[in-house]
């Protein structure tokens, strides 16, 4: 069995290698990465390191592939649609015998932006024939981590979630899912909606932050406008500033604070809660 993880140079992509190469030999998973030099402690682990860039097709080598982990790539949508559909076509070429792809939560039905890359990719890969697995990640724990201790010096935590909750989950749960499925039997066709255990309002997680620090803080709502025009003032490229305020404002009206059990079903226990995620990074 040959298992190739796309993206392995990246956060999620390397955590599901890792994971990889505690259940099965190294000489049974390969990577698919833009910069090899990146990859060096894993060919040093026997792992099989190729070169290849999603916007370059023909550099994309997945022969001898039996389980792809595809992981969606970062950048503005319009990119990502092609250079996902590329990947999925090397793949066909290849002769892989198995898909799995790292999607979004609800990603047919979501009302957020960034879902419409994965839903034409997951639509894609369904064409494509390839048996697949959709693995539909909720938002990051960590996506809510980096910015707490700026927000604790300043004693305010500024979103635009209003009283909005996300049922965030820790990367490296769904790494360890990932690595799960991609090596484990039955998951053809399953599309699993992979959340953390609970829903959590932007009020809780500053006086979590508050609690694990023992200083104030607040947290304080804005429109999505001035929020948008926070971020394009602080030097963000607009296409991430309207991605992440897209985001915020949808989380407040509700569209990312559904539960779903798939995540501990597949890992066997509970997944990791917001709680421990800033115990940790704080
Ligand atoms: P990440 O650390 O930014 O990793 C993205 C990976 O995509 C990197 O390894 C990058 O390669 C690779 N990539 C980008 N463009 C590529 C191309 N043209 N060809 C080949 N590979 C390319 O993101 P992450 O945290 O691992 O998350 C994985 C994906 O989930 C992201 O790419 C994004 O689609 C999505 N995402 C989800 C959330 C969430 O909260 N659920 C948050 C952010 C992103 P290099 O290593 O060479 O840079």
């Amino acid at each position: 069995m040959t298992y190739l993880v796309t993206g392995a140079t990246g956060q999620l992509g390397g955590l599901a290698v890792r994971h990889l190469l505690d259940r099965v030999p190294a000489a049974d998973v390969a990577v698919s990465v833009r910069d090899v030099s990146k990859a060096a402690d894993l060919a040093d682990r026997g792992v099989d390191v190729r070169q290849g860039d999603f916007s370059e097709p023909d550099t994309l080598r997945f022969a001898g592939v039996d389980t792809l982990l595809l992981v969606s790539t970062n950048g503005p949508d319009e990119i990502r649609v092609g250079q996902q559909n590329a990947a999925v076509d090397a793949a066909v070429r290849a002769g892989v015998s198995r898909i799995v792809y790292t999607s979004v939560s609800d990603a047919t039905g979501s009302p957020l932006g960034l879902a419409k890359v994965h839903a034409a990719t997951e639509e894609h890969i369904k064409a494509s024939g390839v048996p697949y697995t959709f693995l539909r990640n909720a938002m990051y724990h960590e996506n809510y981590l980096g910015g707490l201790p700026q927000s604790l010096e300043s004693g305010t935590h500024v979103t635009a979630t209003g009283t909005g909750r996300v049922a965030s989950v820790s990367r490296d749960d769904l790494a360890l899912a990932a690595a799960i499925v991609v090596t484990g039997e039955g998951h053809e066709g399953a599309v699993y909606e992979l959340t953390g255990p609970r829903a959590w309002s932007f009020d809780e997680l500053a006086a979590i932050a508050s609690d694990v620090t023992g200083k104030p803080l607040a947290h304080v709502s804005v429109s999505g406008e001035d929020y948008l025009a926070n971020l394009l003032k602080a030097g963000l490229p607009p296409f991430l500033a309207e991605l992440f305020t897209d985001i915020q404002v949808n989380i407040g009206r509700g569209a990312l604070s559904e539960v779903r059990p798939d995540l501990g079903k597949l890992i066997g226990r509970e997944p990791k809660t917001i709680e421990e995620a800033v115990r940790a990074a704080l």
